[in-house]
């Protein structure tokens, strides 16, 4: 029954590898709590679905509006927003009990970064990090500092977010995160174990590419030939 739960949430039709990772989170325990963002006309149905099989508790927030793609973060709600050219997304608060997930809404909906942070139960440390900075990073700011001598750890790269493939569901403090790189190995395993060949290709070619930035767009020089597997190359030990 888990097993066949777990593939059923990786297959998951035009949903991202992030969402995907969220919902397992809560269905195996690895955290309380999630906060995911189905689009309205395409995903929610499918996902509702999908986490109603798994007995997962949802807490429904309000509507929001993606301003641009290049704004990810610049959210409103848009039952104050009537723009077309908007992408409607829902905020779905998920977790094993229902006062776990009204919680979350709670605290999500308060604006505190912080709070937010430790009720969906990322590391300690990399809460901590954005509190001393005043922000959640972006994901420039992370190819910037999760990389040292242009080289990667493949446990902390949510640098490959931009090809749906990153491990984790949040940014590291560091690259030596230890906490980080326990969730993404965990990650990994899910994925070598249960996900279609079609992720597993994916997550290993955004792990053991080469990254680079130019005028503030970060791109991905794929090595030449076959895909090597993911590995220890990038690991900063
Ligand atoms: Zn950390």
């Amino acid at each position: 029954m888990k097993e066949e739960v777990i593939k059923s949430i990786f297959n998951l039709k035009g949903t991202t590898l992030q969402i995907k990772l969220d919902i397992l989170d809560v269905y195996l325990g690895y955290r309380k709590g999630a906060r995911i963002l189905c689009h309205l006309n395409e995903q929610v149905e499918e996902i509702t679905k999908e986490l109603i099989t798994a007995e997962i508790k949802i807490a429904v927030g309000k509507g929001m509006v993606t301003q641009t793609a290049n704004s990810a973060n610049n959210v409103k709600d848009y039952f104050e927003n009537n723009s077309e050219n908007t992408e409607k997304v829902v905020p779905f608060y998920i977790a094993k009990n229902q006062d776990y997930a009204d919680t979350l809404r709670e605290a999500d909906e308060s604006k505190s970064d912080v709070e937010f942070g430790k009720m969906l139960e990322y590391p300690d440390c990399c809460i901590k990090k954005v509190a001393e900075s005043g922000h959640v990073p972006s994901i420039i700011e992370s190819f910037h500092y999760l990389q040292e001598n242009e080289k990667f750890n493949v446990w902390t790269w949510p640098v490959a977010m931009i090809g749906d493939a990153s491990l984790l569901v949040h940014y590291p403090c560091s690259s030596k995160c230890l906490k980080s790189m326990d969730l993404a190995k965990k990650h990994f395993k899910l994925i070598t174990n249960y996900a279609p060949e079609n992720i597993v290709t994916r997550v290993e070619k955004y792990h053991s590419s080469n990254y680079s930035l130019d005028k503030g767009i970060i791109f991905i020089n794929e090595k030449n030939g076959s895909i090597s597997p993911l590995n220890n190359l990038y690991e900063i030990s």
